[in-house]
C-alpha cells in the first residue's frame, strides 16, 4: 500500500472541497483533493451553472415569444434542444477548464478516485492511503426519490432531465421546491405543458408566503397548472407516457414526470460511520466552527445539515481553510446565506421571514411591502413583483423578500443589509441608481425610514 500525505485531504472536489483546497493552498498549506468524477461538482456540472444556461435560453424564447409587446416583430419556430446543450455544454466546458488550471496554478495535488475514510485522519483511494494534518469531508448529495418510485425511463430526477435531447410535450414536476421550479419555469418557455405537484401548500414553501404566493400566481398566469397540498401515490408508465396518481383521487398523464424532492447526502459507504463519525441519516454533524466529533476533521457543503446551496459550500471551504490556518473566521449563520430561486419569475430573500420574526420578536416586527409596479426599469422589463423587508420595529431590517424577474441581482445588497444589520435610515441615506430594478431597493428601504418618494406612505 502506498502512502501520502499532506497538511490537508480533501474529500470531494465540489464547491465545499475545491473552495476550502483554493483557500487552503493559499494560506500555504498542502492540500490533495480527491474525487471519483468532474472537479466542480453538482454545481458546475449538474446544478447550478447547466440550468441557469437552459433558463437564459428559456428567457431568450419568452423574449422571441412577446416580442410583439414591446414592437419587434420576431417568432419563435421553436426550441433546438441539442443547440441548447451545447451553448449550455461550452459554458459548463469554459468554467471547467478554468477551474482545473486554477486548482493545478495552486499546486493542489487532483487524485482521481473513490476515496473511503480508512482512519481519523486517512482516505484509501484505490492502493494508497492520503494522511492529512486534518481531512476535510466534502462528498456532497443526490437526488433523492420517494419510497417505491423508481427512477428509470420517463421517471426521472434532475440529472436525466439534463441530458434530454428534446423538448417533452407534457411533464409532472414532483416537488415545488427550488429545483422543481426551475425545471418547470424551463419547459414551459420551452413551450411545454407543464403540471407541478406539491405536498405543502405552497411552492417554495421555505420562502415568505407572500413570495411563494406571488410565484404561484405569476406561474398560473404562464399557464403552468400547479396541485398544491396534494400527496404523490403511485406511479406507472408505459410507452405512451407516464400515469401519476395523487391521494385525492387525480390522475395525472404526461410524456415525463421529474421527481425533484429534495437531495440527500452522499455518505453511504464512504467509512464515515465506522471511523465513528457522528451522524444523523446519512448527514455529516458538525458544531457552528464545522467541526466533527472527530478530531481535526471537518465537513463542509450539503453533507452537513441545512441550506444545499453552492455559496454556502463555497463559504464553509473557506472557513475551514482559515479555521485550520488559525486565522478565526466569522461565522455566518445559515438564516443569513442568500437565498435565489431561478425561475421566471424569480425569488430571493435573506434573512428572517415575516412569520420567523414574528415568532422571535411577536409584536415587535414592522413590515413593508414595495410594489414593482412604482419601478421604472421594472415597468420597462414588463415585470411584476415586490421587494418585502421585514424589520424589528425601530431597530435593523432582519429580512428581505423579493419576487419579479431578475430580482436575484439584488440579493447582493439585500444580503449586505442584513448582515450588517443596517437600519432603514442606514439605507435610505444611501443612492440608487435610476432608472434600475436595484432602486426598487432604496425604495422600499426610504418608505420603512418614513420618507416614501414614489410609493404611497
Ligand atoms: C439541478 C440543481 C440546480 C442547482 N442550482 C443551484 C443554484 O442555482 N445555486 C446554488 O447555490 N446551488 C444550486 N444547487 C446546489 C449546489 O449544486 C450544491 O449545493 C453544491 O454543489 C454542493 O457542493 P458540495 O461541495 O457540498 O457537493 P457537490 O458539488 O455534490 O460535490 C461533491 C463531490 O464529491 C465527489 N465525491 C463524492 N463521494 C466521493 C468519494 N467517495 N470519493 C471521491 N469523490 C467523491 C463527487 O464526485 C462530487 O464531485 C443546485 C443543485 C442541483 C441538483
Amino acid at each position: 500500500m502506498a502512502a501520502e500525505s499532506a497538511d490537508l485531504v480533501i474529500l470531494g472536489g465540489g464547491s465545499g472541497g475545491y473552495a476550502c483546497a483554493l483557500r487552503a493552498s493559499q494560506l500555504g498549506k498542502s492540500v490533495i483533493l480527491i474525487d471519483r468524477d468532474k472537479l466542480g461538482g453538482t454545481c458546475l456540472h449538474r446544478g447550478c451553472i447547466p440550468t441557469k444556461a437552459l433558463l437564459h435560453a428559456a428567457e431568450v424564447a419568452d423574449s422571441a415569444r412577446e416580442s410583439e409587446a414591446f414592437g419587434v416583430r420576431a417568432t419563435l419556430d421553436g426550441i433546438d434542444m441539442p443547440k441548447v446543450n451545447a451553448y449550455r455544454d461550452q459554458v459548463v466546458g469554459r468554467l471547467y477548464k478554468g477551474l482545473q488550471g486554477l486548482v493545478k496554478s495552486r499546486n493542489v495535488h487532483m487524485v482521481e478516485g473513490t476515496g473511503r475514510l480508512v482512519g481519523p485522519n486517512a482516505v484509501q483511494v484505490g492502493d494508497t492511503i492520503y494522511t492529512g494534518t486534518t481531512v476535510v469531508l466534502a462528498t456532497g448529495s443526490y437526488a433523492r426519490t420517494l419510497p417505491g418510485l423508481e427512477i428509470g425511463g420517463r421517471i426521472m430526477t434532475s440529472d436525466q432531465a439534463l441530458e434530454l435531447d428534446y423538448v417533452p410535450k407534457s411533464v409532472i414536476v414532483l416537488g415545488g421546491g427550488v429545483i422543481g421550479v426551475e425545471f418547470a419555469s424551463i419547459w414551459r418557455s420551452f413551450g411545454a405543458e407543464v403540471t407541478v405537484v406539491e405536498a405543502l401548500p405552497h411552492l417554495v414553501p421555505n420562502e415568505d408566503e407572500a413570495c411563494s404566493k406571488a410565484l404561484e400566481r405569476a406561474f398560473r398566469k404562464r399557464g403552468i397548472t400547479l396541485s398544491l397540498g396534494v400527496r404523490f401515490a403511485s406511479a406507472t408508465q408505459n410507452a405512451d407516457g407516464v400515469q401519476v396518481g395523487l391521494e385525492d383521487g387525480t390522475t395525472l398523464q404526461a410524456d415525463l414526470l421529474l421527481v425533484a424532492v429534495g437531495r440527500g447526502p452522499s455518505t453511504a459507504g464512504m467509512g464515515f460511520d465506522e471511523q465513528g463519525i457522528t451522524m444523523d441519516r446519512g448527514w455529516v454533524l458538525v458544531d457552528d466552527r464545522l467541526r466533527t466529533n472527530l478530531p481535526n476533521v471537518y465537513a463542509v457543503g450539503d453533507i452537513t445539515p441545512g441550506l444545499q446551496l453552492a455559496h454556502r459550500g463555497f463559504q464553509q471551504g473557506i472557513f475551514v481553510a482559515e479555521e485550520i490556518a488559525g486565522l478565526n473566521p466569522e461565522v455566518i449563520p445559515d438564516i443569513n446565506i442568500p437565498r435565489v430561486t431561478y425561475c421566471e419569475p424569480e425569488v430571493a430573500s435573506v434573512g428572517l421571514t415575516e412569520a420567523q420574526a414574528r415568532e422571535q420578536y411577536g409584536e415587535a416586527v414592522t413590515v413593508y411591502e414595495y410594489n414593482l409596479g412604482g419601478n421604472g426599469k421594472s415597468q420597462i422589463l414588463a415585470t411584476t413583483g415586490f421587494i418585502k423587508l421585514v424589520q424589528r420595529t425601530d431597530g435593523p431590517v432582519v429580512g428581505v423578500h423579493m419576487v419579479g424577474s431578475r430580482v436575484g441581482e439584488q440579493i447582493g445588497e439585500a444580503q449586505l443589509i442584513v448582515n450588517w444589520e443596517a437600519n432603514p435610515q442606514d439605507v435610505a441615506s444611501l443612492i440608487h441608481a435610476h432608472p434600475t430594478q436595484n432602486e426598487a431597493m432604496g425604495e422600499a428601504h426610504l418608505a420603512l425610514a418614513g420618507k416614501p418618494l414614489h410609493a404611497h406612505a
